[in-house]
């Protein structure tokens, strides 16, 4: 149950509060923290919170013990600050003041690593127990494609003609697709740093926008091969064809043209505009690997 986000003015409080603390013991440490202390400063997630109320029940179950726009604010400090694993973030939180301070947290009452979790699974708009066969599903491991393209060149587009499809679609009204599972992520996304942008005059004239899009690969740490569960190892059979778990079974393999190689993950497509200060992003999308993404995109009115 959530009763209440706290706003961008009481997180501005509690700095005021608690940096003045900080630096009568850490004057140094948190001069090196300044950067970061700008950031959060300004970044305002209050449109956030109007979004996360919806990712919590109002009137049922325990309430929650740590804000979720602080949540939110922290994971933007932890990307900011260099760190990719969400353990070590949280061990971060723990000993490190500053760090927990900077996040909205009191020093020593810092979130797990499941809140952490938890936060990720609101987020992901998906039917949790569709998540859940998925992720425990056995299938053959997808074999790497033995072909390699010309080098520079792009997948072959496998169903020509969807873009053109789409964009009929969305000029008839009708969005392309309403139930995917990052729409909540885009949508803060939007609200709190696109139309900030804009608001502020670094992307100028909206109306008129140029955007210019380009993929990347994106790859993920899981293994392709997938994890046995039979037994055929303990029957002396080491190379077996048998179904396996996987613990991303969304990853598939994708041709990187600009290495010239194939690799195991996802396309991350990302449109910024292009008249803007420093080509700020305005749409990220993850797609599979093995499918190319093309200039289209959807923008929250
Ligand atoms: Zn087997």
């Amino acid at each position: 149950m959530l009763i209440k986000c706290s706003s961008h003015v009481e997180f501005q409080q509690f700095l005021r509060q608690r940096i003045p603390l900080l630096w009568a013991l850490e004057e140094d440490r948190l001069m090196s923290f300044s950067r970061s202390l700008t950031k959060v400063w300004f970044l305002n997630l209050d449109p956030a919170a109007c979004l996360l109320y919806k990712c919590f029940s109002s009137s049922m179950g325990r309430p929650v013990l740590y804000d979720p726009v602080c949540i939110l604010r922290s994971l933007v400090l932890m990307l900011d600050l260099g760190y990719h694993s969400v353990t070590k973030w949280v061990q971060a939180l723990r000993s490190d003041d500053i760090l927990a301070v900077l996040s909205g947290f009191e020093p020593h009452k810092t979130p797990g690593v499941g809140t952490f979790y938890d936060f990720f699974d609101r987020l992901w708009l998906e039917d949790r127990k569709t998540r859940i066969e998925r992720r425990f599903k056995l299938r053959s491991p997808i074999k790497k494609p033995k072909k390699k393209l010309k080098a520079g060149s792009k997948q072959p587009v496998k169903h020509p003609g969807v873009v053109g499809k789409l964009c009929k679609r969305f000029m008839n009204g009708r969005v392309p697709f309403p139930l995917r599972a990052e729409r909540l992520i885009q949508e803060i996304f939007a609200r709190c740093f696109v139309d900030v942008s804009v608001h502020m005059g670094l992307i100028p004239d909206p109306l008129k926008l140029v955007l210019s899009g380009d993929g990347s690969s994106l790859r993920t740490g899981s293994s392709p091969y997938g994890v046995k569960v039979c037994d055929c190892r303990n029957k002396g059979i080491f190379s077996c064809d048998c179904k396996r778990r996987f613990s991303d079974p969304e990853a598939s393999w994708g041709w990187d043209s600009y290495r010239n190689e194939y690799y195991y993950g996802y396309s991350l497509y990302v449109l910024t505009a292009a008249s803007s200060v420093g080509e700020l992003p305005m749409y990220i999308r993850l797609g599979q690997a093995c499918r190319q993404i093309f200039n289209w995109c959807y923008f929250f009115s």
